[in-house]
């Protein structure tokens, strides 16, 4: 059997304390009780909302190994029988163990941040890097406090490849993350209005996302995005840490992972990468220009780790766009068909441009319309009013006439939007699910996109559910 960890060296990784009869060794590690395989540890960890020492017995009835719980939750764990072992702090224990497969692996470790883009270019990484060695890679948007040490400390030991997603929101938050994981190769996607209501400035926004740089080995890579406004900011941030390798990928003519040529439909896309003197031609199984982007930070990993290139830009003909980032369902109606593009992962004004390029490169049929259903963008702070009516701006350039709406955010862009353009707006989610429902036709190509915590995801389950 081969262990994830032996109990043996969690107890010395995490100063724990054994109770009951352990097993030797764990499969894997979880912090959910409902998804927990057979054979890994759970790890009561105390989130905002639930405290997973509730659901330990429910983590043992799922078959979890062991269960590392808290000092001061004992008396209330009932018997001492289930194997345990028992530390101060559960989150800290965590991050422990994942300080201690750092220690232990050999992978080159890659860490990617940046305002967008984070979880595709990690999720392109998996992708193009597996064909030349064991990867390893954040789960979803595992990228902060607790998802950081959970992806360390669940790194098998002969891992080739540690991809991790960095994320943040607050100025701080990166550096504590980056100590723990300390990449040989550090990238930033770019640099775009996100979480603004935490941060002065874009440059604030940039300085923070630096941070990352702290924590490269000795040695390290850092890549970092040409076309990006911030990108002289965070050259000379690297620079003056002492960084000596500093790559950059983008259009711009000086860019070392240069986008020479794109070429997109709206299925899927063709780019040509001058990297090292040559020019190849790559294939991408999804659509639009920000893809395309997040693939040349990808292929600049695969040149600065050394791995296969031909094998990396195989298997970017056969990526398929994520649920909720750019996936597109075509659904029967009467005879005919629509297209759905599912953006509704998440948005901030960055994003929000790139799907709307991917709709505007999307062709209706018959008497079909171009369709933006948009919905807030959270966390603008003071700047929201200005970045929801700004997006009058991309929606007029891309020539998108049918403009639904919701949200007290979005009242500002309804406010924007010349006559010219139809817009219907609702007040909230489920009116504006009722609308779409009510008004799909055969042809039409609708994008739907908001902040998470907006939920547009019900609207494309209810089209998904109904058609
Ligand atoms: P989060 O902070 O929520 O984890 P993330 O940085 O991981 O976000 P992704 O999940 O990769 O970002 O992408 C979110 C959305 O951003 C996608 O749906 C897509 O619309 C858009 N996007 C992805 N890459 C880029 C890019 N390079 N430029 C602009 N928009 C992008
Ligand atoms: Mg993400």
């Amino acid at each position: 059997m081969s262990w994830l960890w032996t109990t043996e060296d969690m107890i010395a990784a995490m100063a724990g304390r054994p109770f009951g009869t352990l097993p030797e060794g764990i499969t894997g590690i979880s912090i959910d009780s409902r998804s927990i395989a057979p054979g890994e540890a759970f790890f009561a960890i105390k989130g905002d909302r639930v405290d997973g020492h509730d659901y330990a017995s429910m983590a043992m009835a799922n078959g979890a190994a062991l269960l590392v719980v808290s000092e001061a939750r004992l008396p209330a764990m009932g018997r001492l029988t289930v194997p345990m072992i028992v530390v101060e702090d559960v989150l800290a224990a965590l991050g422990r163990l994942g300080l201690a497969s750092r220690e232990r692996s050999r992978a080159r470790i890659i860490a990617v941040t940046g305002s967008v883009g984070k979880t595709t270019t990690k999720e392109m990484l998996r992708h193009v890097l597996s064909p030349s060695g064991k990867v390893h890679a954040s789960v979803a948007s595992f990228n902060n406090h607790w998802g950081v040490p959970l992806t360390l400390a669940r790194m098998p030991g002969d891992t080739d490849y540690g991809v991790f997603e960095v994320g943040m929101n607050h100025p701080g938050e990166i550096r504590p993350l980056v100590a723990m994981i300390r990449p040989d190769v550090a990238v930033i996607t770019t640099i775009a209005p996100a979480h603004l209501g935490n941060f002065k400035s874009i440059k604030e926004i940039a300085a923070a996302k630096a941070e990352i740089f702290e924590g490269l080995e000795p040695g390290g890579h850092v890549v970092l995005n040409r076309d990006n406004d911030q990108f002289n900011f965070l050259d000379r941030t690297a620079q003056s840490l002492g960084i000596e390798h500093i790559h950059s990928f983008g259009q711009h003519a000086k860019a070392e992972f240069r986008l020479a040529e794109f070429n997109g439909s709206d299925e899927n896309s063709t780019l040509w990468l001058t990297i090292g003197g040559e020019t190849l031609e790559v294939a991408i199984g999804a659509p639009g220009r920000h893809i395309a982007e997040n693939a040349l930070a990808a292929l600049g990993v695969v040149r600065i780790v050394g791995a296969d290139m031909e094998k990396a830009i195989d298997a970017l003909a056969t990526l398929k766009p994520e649920k909720g980032r750019g996936k597109r369902h075509r659904l029967s109606i009467g005879n005919g068909s629509f297209t759905l593009i599912d953006e509704s992962y998440n948005a901030n004004p960055a994003s929000m441009r790139a799907a709307i390029a991917l709709l505007a490169a999307s062709e209706p049929t018959g008497r079909g319309r171009r369709i933006a259903v948009l919905g807030d963008m959270l966390e603008m702070g003071e700047y929201a009013q200005k970045v929801h009516s700004d997006l009058a701006v991309p929606l007029l350039a891309a020539g998108i006439e049918h403009v639904w709406l919701a949200g007290a955010e979005m009242a500002a862009l309804k406010e924007s939007l010349p006559e010219s353009v139809h817009v219907e707006y609702r007040e909230n989610t489920s009116e504006l699910t009722d609308y779409v429902l009510d008004s799909v036709v055969a042809g039409d190509v609708f994008m739907v996109k908001s902040s998470l915590g907006i939920g547009f995801g019900k609207i494309v389950a209810a089209l998904l559910d109904k058609f």
